[in-house]
């Protein structure tokens, strides 16, 4: 299995980047923002219930997003491997992963951080509001988002650089470009990964 966390602020194109990915190396894009935003626009309970944080730009609260997800990765435990876009966001979540992975003896492999500088974040973020529909795309909302990124999420960057999997992309650039950059640190993880189990 290859799998991959695509990671970076809000408004980093960690979407975009994901669809590219998921087509190229064939692996299954899990989305925990796309999941809530699908069970929101069927008004379920459980839609209702994380809006209440979305629409606050806050992260919904860790038991729902591992419940959700758990439930949503083990339906696709026999596929080539998963592109994990905007999860894990918080540290209890990055452990619950690895345990979970861990019982099955299968690992995270490769941790993308795109890096994308706060105002481009800001200014991305107010073009998409225009057509996304997001009712997180709002001008102090989208503030939130960032503040709750670097205080929850950005310390995962440490835990992940402690696994020595962390593979660091400048997002300043046009999306084929990033794209190519992040195929580079994908194909480059490949090929060592051959080169050692030849030697063994
Ligand atoms: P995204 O589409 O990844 O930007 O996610 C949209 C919103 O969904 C976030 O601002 C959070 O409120 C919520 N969300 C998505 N993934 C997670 C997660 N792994 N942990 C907590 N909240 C999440």
């Amino acid at each position: 299995m290859l799998n991959i966390i695509i990671f970076g602020p809000p408004g980093s194109g960690k979407g975009t980047q994901s669809a590219k990915i998921v087509e190229k190396y064939k692996l299954i894009h899990l989305s925990t923002g796309d999941l809530f935003r699908e069970e929101i626009e069927k008004d379920t309970p459980l839609g209702r219930k994380v809006k209440e944080y979305i629409d606050k730009g806050l992260l919904v609260p860790d038991k729902i997003v591992l419940r959700e997800f758990y439930c949503r990765a083990s339906e696709h435990m026999d596929s080539p491997g998963f592109v994990f876009d905007g999860f894990p966001r918080t540290i209890v979540q990055a452990e619950a992963l690895d345990r979970m992975l861990n019982r099955q003896n299968i690992p995270i492999n490769l941790v993308i951080s795109v890096e994308v500088e706060e105002n481009e974040l800001f200014k991305r973020m107010m073009s998409r509001s225009e057509d996304s529909g997001r009712s997180d795309d709002a001008e102090e909302i989208i503030w939130r988002r960032i503040e709750v990124y670097k205080e929850q999420t950005l310390p995962l960057l440490n835990f992940y650089t402690k696994q020595g999997k962390l593979a660091t992309i400048n997002g300043m650039a046009p999306v084929d470009e990033v794209f190519s950059k992040i195929s580079h640190a994908i194909d480059t993880y490949l090929e060592k990964k051959k080169i050692l189990s030849d030697i063994k």
